[in-house]
C-alpha cells in the first residue's frame, strides 16, 4: 500500500497520543520504545482510548476506532521502526543526554530527507539536535497535554533547520488535526510557556501578597479571561474591545497597562517560605492524595472533551 509511515519513538503518555492523532490522519505508524514490551502494551491501551472516544463520538478522522488502530503497530528494535518513515517524532523521557543519544542513533538508520522532530516541552533545538549531522532535517514540535483535544503544535526550529522542513511540518500537522504554530527562532520556554509563566507569577504574587486567595484567582481565569481565550487570543481580543481596533486599543488603555506593568514584582521564589501558604490553601481546595487529584484530572479530561467538541462545531 501507499500509505504513509510515521515513526514514534518512546510509546509514553504524548507517544501514544501521537500516534492517535497520526493514526486518525490515515498515516501508518511504527511505534518504538528501548523498554522491551512498552510499545505492544502502548497498542492495548491506544485501543481502549480509541474505543472509548468512539463511543463518545470523540473519535477523530474518517475511519473506525478499530480501523484506526490497525495502523499502529509496535517495535522493540529501532532500525525496524525506522524502515520506510518519511517523519520520525520522538517522544522519549525529556533528558537532554537521552534525546540527543536517540537522535544519534535514529540519524545513523535513517535517509537524509527524513524528517526529525522532538516533542520536548523544555529544550531547545540547538541542544536537543547537537549531536546530529544534518540538522536541516530537524525541528521541535512541541504538543499540549493531552494533544487529542488541546491541538496546538509549536514547531520550533533549530538555526538550521530548512524552511521546507517547516513547511512541510506544518502541512502533516494541519492535515492530522492539529493547531500548528510557527516560532520564527528557537526561544527558552518557546511561546506557550513563556506566556504561561507570566500568567504563573502574576497569579502566585497576588495571592502571596494577600491581595486575593487561591480559590479566587482561578476563578479570574476560568470565569474571565479563559472563556475568551479558548476562542480568540489577547490580540484579537484588543482589536476588539475598541470602537476602531487595535491601535484605537493601545491608544485608550496601552497607558493603563504599562502603568500596571510596571507595578509587577519580582520574580516569585516558588518553593520558598512564603509559599507554603498559597500550597495550603491550594491543598485545603484540592488535597493532593492520588484519589483527589485523579479525580479533578478526569473532571478536566471531560470538560476538555465537551470544549474540543464545542470548538469543532465552530
Ligand atoms: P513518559 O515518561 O510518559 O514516556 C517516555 C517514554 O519514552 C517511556 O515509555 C520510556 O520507556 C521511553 N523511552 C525513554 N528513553 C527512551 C529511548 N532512549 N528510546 C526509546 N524510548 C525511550 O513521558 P511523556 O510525558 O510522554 O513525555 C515525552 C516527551 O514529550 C518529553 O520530552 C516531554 O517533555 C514532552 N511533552 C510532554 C508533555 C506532557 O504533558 N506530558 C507535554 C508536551 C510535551
Amino acid at each position: 500500500s501507499d500509505t504513509k509511515i510515521i515513526t514514534v519513538i518512546g510509546s509514553g503518555l504524548i507517544g501514544r497520543s501521537w500516534a492517535m492523532v497520526f493514526a486518525s490522519g490515515g498515516y501508518s505508524v511504527k511505534i518504538y520504545d528501548n523498554q522491551p514490551g512498552q510499545s505492544t502494551k502502548a497498542i492495548v491501551e491506544i485501543k481502549k482510548q480509541l474505543q472509548e472516544l468512539e463511543d463518545a463520538q470523540m473519535l477523530r478522522g474518517e475511519a473506525t476506532a478499530l480501523q484506526q488502530v490497525a495502523l499502529i503497530s509496535s517495535y522493540d528494535d529501532l532500525s525496524q521502526a525506522l524502515e520506510g518513515a518519511f517523519f520520525v517524532q520522538e517522544c522519549v523521557f525529556e533528558q537532554l543526554e537521552v534525546k540527543q543519544s536517540i537522535f544519534q542513533d535514529i540519524e545513523r538508520l535513517v535517509g537524509k530527507d527524513v524528517i526529525l522532530s522532538s516533542s520536548t516541552s523544555c529544550l531547545v533545538p540547538s541542544n536537543v539536535f547537537s549531536k546530529v549531522q544534518n540538522r536541516s532535517r530537524c525541528l521541535v514540535s512541541h504538543p499540549v497535554n493531552p494533544p487529542y483535544y488541546v491541538k496546538l503544535v509549536e514547531l520550533v526550529p533549530h538555526p538550521e533547520t530548512a524552511p521546507a522542513v517547516m513547511d512541510t511540518t506544518h502541512t502533516l500537522m494541519t492535515k492530522v488535526g492539529q493547531a500548528p504554530v510557527r516560532l520564527r527562532k528557537e526561544i527558552d520556554g518557546f511561546a506557550l510557556n513563556r506566556v504561561q509563566a507570566a500568567i504563573i507569577a502574576e497569579s502566585w504574587r497576588l495571592v502571596q501578597d494577600g491581595i486575593i486567595s487561591v480559590k479566587d484567582i482561578d476563578l479570574v481565569m476560568s470565569e474571565g479571561l479563559g472563556m475568551r481565550y479558548a476562542f480568540i487570543g489577547p490580540m484579537e481580543t484588543m482589536h476588539l474591545n475598541a470602537p476602531e481596533g487595535l491601535e484605537d486599543y493601545m491608544k485608550r488603555y496601552g497607558p493603563g497597562i504599562q502603568r500596571v506593568l510596571t507595578s509587577f514584582g519580582p520574580v516569585p521564589d516558588f518553593c520558598g517560605e512564603g509559599s507554603k501558604g498559597i500550597i495550603n490553601e491550594m491543598c485545603e481546595l484540592i488535597p493532593s492524595d492520588e484519589q483527589h487529584l485523579s479525580a479533578r484530572k478526569d473532571r478536566r479530561d471531560q470538560l476538555l472533551m465537551g470544549l474540543a467538541k464545542l470548538k469543532k462545531d465552530h
